[in-house]
């Protein structure tokens, strides 16, 4: 029996174990599918706020990591399978082991969706990138890319339009999910180029550890051809994980958790940290910051138990 357990390795997770080992209650982190989180999948973070050289986000997350275990925090690796939150002790299926705890942190985050090719999957963090905030700075005079037809992809090309020399917007659909004043503003900003009815086939050069060009194509006229690019950015969307507490934990439509103030979810002892709830700033301190929180809530919501 855990006081408790912390669903998820990121920013979030890694911050609420510190919190509460140093609150000596011995948390157990699971690591979960993408250890480390969304820092994993990137390189230099330059926006974190004590580094000013910038740190390679996979060191950030482990030196996270090695803080909370240097206070008493146990990491397991694996997933949550399954979980039953009808009643407390909470119980949760990791890896096919029942466990029970008091409290839980769900910081399991929120993927990028991405396009799924396999050179797409080879260039992440060497040029492929689904966070334009933390990385549209390594782009200055260099020609970028953005996928997507959403707000996402609206705001990222008017983010990214500051840094490259030209941002093509590449988008498989004439029609957009996007709000019309964010297409508007993106019509409007002469840097952005829209291709329309256009995906793409492969990016260039996996062999080089770098973007070079994408081979597009348009699904209309199935012309295909080879565009220089330097930085490509997935807008492409989100997935929150949170299916294993489908129907327990209350979520909007898209599975985002609904906040019911500060780290409380809609279960009692059940909090939240991170981007499995934060759809707006899914940055790696604002998720810093939420982890915190979920950690100080476990101690008041435990002290107020008596334990
Ligand atoms: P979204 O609205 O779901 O849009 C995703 C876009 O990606 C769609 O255009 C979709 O194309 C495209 N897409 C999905 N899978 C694809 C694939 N495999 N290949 C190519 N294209 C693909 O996601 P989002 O833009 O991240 O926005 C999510 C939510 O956050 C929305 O509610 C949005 O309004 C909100 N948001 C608001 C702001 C703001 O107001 N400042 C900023 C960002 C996000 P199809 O249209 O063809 O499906």
């Amino acid at each position: 029996m855990r006081n408790v357990v912390i669903i998820g390795s990121g920013c979030a997770g890694n911050t609420a174990a510190i919190y509460s080992a140093r609150a000596n209650l011995k948390p157990l982190v699971v690591s979960g599918h993408e250890a480390g989180g969304q820092l994993s999948l990137t390189t230099l973070v330059e926006n974190f706020p004590g580094f000013p050289e910038g740190i390679n986000g996979p060191d950030l997350v482990e030196n996270m990591k090695k803080q909370a275990e240097h206070f008493g925090a146990e990491y397991v690796h694996g997933s949550v399978l399954d979980t039953d939150l009808s009643s407390r002790p909470f119980r949760l299926n990791v890896e096919g082991h029942w466990m029970e705890t008091s409290t839980l942190i769900v910081a399991s985050g929120a993927s990028a969706r991405w396009l799924g090719l396999e050179s797409e999957h080879k260039l992440i963090g060497h040029g492929v990138s689904s966070c334009a905030t933390c990385d549209g700075f390594f782009y200055r005079g260099r020609k970028i890319m953005v996928i997507g037809g959403g707000d996402s992809a609206m705001e990222e090309a008017n983010f990214l339009s500051r840094f490259g020399s030209e941002v093509t917007l590449v988008h498989r659909r004439e029609e957009f999910r996007a709000s019309k004043i964010m297409l508007d503003r993106a019509h409007a900003n002469p840097k952005i180029k829209f291709l329309l009815n256009t995906v793409v086939d492969e990016i260039l050069d996996p062999a080089r550890k770098l973007v070079t060009s994408v081979r597009l194509r348009n699904l209309k006229t199935g012309e295909a051809w080879l565009q220089d690019v330097d930085g490509f950015f997935l807008a492409i969307g989100h997935i929150p994980n949170t299916k294993v507490f489908k129907g327990q934990i209350e979520t909007d439509a898209d599975g985002y958790i609904i906040s019911k103030g500060g780290a409380r979810t809609s279960i009692a002892g059940v909090f939240h940290a991170g981007d499995v709830q934060d759809r707006s700033y899914r940055q790696a301190i604002t998720a810093s910051g939420a982890g915190c929180m979920a950690a100080i809530e476990v101690e008041r919501f435990l002290e107020a138990e008596g334990h």
